[in-house]
């Protein structure tokens, strides 16, 4: 029996990493809805392997008018939003993570705004679309557990994520929607060539397996199948938890 039959779902930046693995995951269990991004030629790639179950809708998660076409859209297709997956973020494009000494204002709040106000409002504006019941994920970091030396305002926005869903598990369980998080420790997604130069790509990649006791990193489609666990009746008493999803990172010494 599927898991997510007929659920509808909306996942933010699934068209790459993560958000792909979570929405290869979803479709794999029967749901169907919508994947979002800024990049038109991944997110059309994205849909067709997706067996086209999903539409796609470009928009820029920082952008509240963006948002709500996101959900109109959803809504308009598919009559209903199930499960909202809070998954874009990560580098800011251009801006490498910085060390306090290099820190901007304009990069201190572009950071800030693309992992912690997008998030709020991501799921402040899906509220009048959502179904009562829905369940909401949003992904945190395990950097928010750990020292993340040059990567503070990052680690902090995701600190800041995880508390937000502590708040609003509580604040919307009036309409049974179950708000829950996944810090994700180190996994193998398009970022790291974000974050440095293609050549160093392999190099910062075995720092962080080096740092895992699991001794690699974790893959797109076992963040999924967390997901698919948060999504489902399967985690029906859950609220407010995070899943740490890190190969053992976070606790190794
Ligand atoms: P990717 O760079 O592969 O994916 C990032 C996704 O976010 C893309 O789909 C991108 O799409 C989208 N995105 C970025 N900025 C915006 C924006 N302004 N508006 C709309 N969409 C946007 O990275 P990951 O898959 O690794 O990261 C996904 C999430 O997981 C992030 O929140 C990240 O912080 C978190 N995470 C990742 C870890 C890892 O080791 N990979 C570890 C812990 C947490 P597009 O460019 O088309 O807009």
């Amino acid at each position: 029996m599927s898991k997510l039959k007929d659920k509808v779902t909306v996942i933010t930046g699934g068209n790459s990493g993560i958000g792909f693995g979570i929405a290869e995951a979803f479709n794999n269990e029967g749901a169907v809805g919508t994947i979002t991004g800024r990049n038109g030629t991944t997110l059309k790639n994205a849909v067709e392997t997706l067996g086209n179950n999903f539409i796609g809708v470009r928009g820029d998660v920082t952008n509240l008018d963006d948002l709500e076409d996101m959900y109109k859209t959803t809504v308009d297709k598919f009559g209903k939003i199930d499960v909202l997956v809070v998954n874009a973020g990560g580098v800011v494009d251009g801006v490498p993570l910085m060390t306090i000494t290099d820190v901007t204002e304009e990069g201190f709040d572009q950071y800030m705004n693309l992992n912690f106000k997008s998030a709020y409002f991501t799921v402040k504006q899906s509220l009048p679309y959502l179904n009562d019941g829905a369940s909401i994920i949003l992904i945190g970091s395990n950097a928010a557990y750990r020292a993340a030396p040059g990567a503070t305002i990052y680690a902090a926005a995701k600190a800041a994520v995880i508390s937000l869903a502590r708040g609003l598990s509580l604040d919307l369980l009036s309409r049974r929607i179950r708000v829950n998080t996944i810090s994700p420790g180190s996994i193998d997604t398009p970022v790291f060539g974000k974050m440095v130069p293609a050549e160093a790509v392999a190099q910062v990649k075995q720092v962080y397996i080096d740092l895992t006791p699991l001794g690699r990193q974790g893959t797109p489609a076992e963040i999924g199948k967390t997901a698919v666990f948060l999504a489902s009746d399967d985690s029906s008493f859950i609220v407010g938890a995070d899943i740490l999803a890190d190969g053992g990172m976070t606790n190794a010494f």
